[in-house]
């Protein structure tokens, strides 16, 4: 089992660099006690980064995946360091920091964009994913042409005058008849889930999600939004991008 340290608080996805321990070494990957590695999950891709070996030798990080209540960081290995990684072994992992903040601009960015969709046109977001410095959302139908100057203006406003991100967990039963779930209820939560961790955008958004989010949307920077285009269950897709450096390099 993986402890999911990014997790619990917003300033837990700054973490860029950590200490933890081998619990099992499954072929090509490494499992430990405890990671800031972001598995692949929620339309956010995995990190990537490396782990060192006491004495400093390193493996790259080439993948993160769940498996079960486990986190897998798939690894590519000099000759010989393989061998040399062990159970109970305390490694440092380093994650990829340039990669994990794009993604963390997108995600926080795809939040505010999908709550101001909803909050114009009443349309939610069917789908999310990430990748590069672009932004896929797929919506359950489509948005008037003349709302899209008006989200361009929502995304400026945003980095302009920068609303605090911060996670709390809500009981499920009263997430199930909050007044906000409606934004995000296209995409049902699995029945397990209790409590729900929410993303609080200032008072843009609110929405559960288990990904890497900014602490402030000052973070974003310019958000460019593509034409919308129709798909063929009525929806449309709309794709984004992010500058691929953002307007402030914060440290952790
Ligand atoms: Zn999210």
């Amino acid at each position: 089992m993986t402890e999911l340290a990014y997790l619990p608080t917003v300033d837990d996805a700054y973490v860029r660099a950590f200490t933890a321990k081998v619990v099992a070494l499954p072929p090509g990957g490494v499992v430990l006690d405890r990671t800031y590695f972001y598995p692949t999950g929620g339309g956010q891709p995995a990190d990537r980064g490396t782990l060192a070996l006491p004495g400093g030798d390193r493996v790259e990080v080439v993948d993160v995946n769940k498996s079960g209540p486990s986190v897998v960081h798939r690894i590519k290995a000099p000759p010989g360091v393989a061998a040399r990684l062990a159970v109970d072994a305390e490694l440092t992992g380093e994650i990829d920091w340039e990669r994990r903040h794009r993604h963390m601009r997108l995600h926080t960015s795809q939040h505010v964009l999908s709550a101001r969709i909803f909050g114009r046109t009443g349309r939610r977001t069917r789908r999310a994913s990430f990748s590069g410095v672009r932004a896929l959302l797929d919506l359950d139908g489509p948005v008037p042409d003349g709302d899209w100057p008006l989200l361009a203006d929502d995304m400026a406003a945003i980095v302009r005058e920068p609303q605090a991100v911060s996670i709390r967990q809500i009981a499920r039963a009263e997430w199930d008849h909050h007044p906000q779930s409606a934004r995000s209820g296209l995409v049902p939560l699995a029945p397990q889930v209790d409590p729900v961790r929410v993303v609080d955008i200032g008072e843009v958004d609110v929405c559960p999600c288990g990904g890497t989010h900014l602490r402030s949307t000052g973070e974003i920077g310019i958000v460019r939004i593509e034409p919308a285009q129709p798909t063929p269950d009525g929806g449309c897709r709309v794709t984004f991008t992010i500058d691929a450096s953002g307007p402030s390099t914060p440290t952790g």
